[in-house]
């Protein structure tokens, strides 16, 4: 796929990292260069600036205070953000990012971390804090339809408006452990509470996402060539209905 090119923005690496999930931005990293598409990656950390022009932004997962730290900064790209989103660029945020994609995060006993509100969706501080694995299945991915990975979170995030839930649980508890939803999706923007990290075990919805950057870039439908997936695809069976 000659001279296809993106751009990659990683938030907050040094914040939003718990359980490897920078192991996602790896995965799209190498499947683009495995097709010969060159994915550029930059970080924004505190304090940094933000350019428009952006195809992709990953936002990994924390703990509390952490997202404190990253809620009070984000503010500064906040109407940045939007636009991207509105621009139809792919957001993934997974646990703790997911939450800021939303419009709060409500901790115990702390003041309110306000999000971006690319998702319409908020998080409360629930009482039991939810560890395990997850299988989850989605209504738009071709193939393989099931999504896998890792959940450890106490907060319990609700849907609104028009953002859908990303899958539905089979095994695990997902977005809240009551509505049987995991993660999110508006636009091109995706937030899951599956860490792992989630893209490895997880590759047709790696290429999903490539390929919404690519339309959203290229403003066309490109076609990615297959990859040998054989070993993502047995770690994904490895997880898949595996007991909480
Ligand atoms: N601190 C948040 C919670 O416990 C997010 C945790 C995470 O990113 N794993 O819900």
């Amino acid at each position: 796929m000659a001279n296809l090119k993106l751009k990659l923005v990683h938030l907050y690496p040094l914040f939003l990292n718990i359980y490897g999930d920078i192991g996602n931005v790896k995965v799209l990293k190498q499947r683009c260069e495995w097709r010969g598409i060159d994915l550029e990656i930059e970080q924004l950390n505190i304090g940094d600036t933000l350019a428009e022009g952006t195809d992709i932004f990953f936002i990994g997962g924390g703990q509390d205070r952490q997202q404190v730290e990253v809620s009070e900064e984000i503010q500064n790209h906040k109407s940045l953000l939007i636009d991207e989103y509105n621009k139809n660029a792919v957001f993934l945020g997974i646990c703790g990012g997911y939450q800021l994609m939303g419009e709060y995060y409500q901790p115990h006993d702390a003041k309110r971390l306000e999000g971006i509100g690319i998702l319409d969706a908020y998080t409360v501080a629930g009482s039991t804090r939810f560890i395990g694995n997850v299988t989850a299945q989605t209504d738009f991915l071709e193939e393989e339809n099931t999504l896998v990975g890792f959940e450890n979170h106490s907060g319990l995030t609700y849907l609104q408006g028009d953002t859908v839930p990303m899958a539905q649980v089979i095994v695990g508890n997902g977005n809240n452990g009551q509505d049987r939803t995991e993660g999110a999706r508006s636009k091109n923007a995706f937030g899951t509470y599956l860490h792992g990290s989630f893209l490895p075990k997880n590759p047709h919805f790696a290429d999903y996402l490539i390929k919404l950057a690519l339309q959203k870039r290229y403003n066309d439908i490109i076609e990615l060539e297959p990859l040998d997936d054989t070993l993502e695809l047995k770690a994904h069976e490895v997880v898949l209905n595996k007991a909480y």
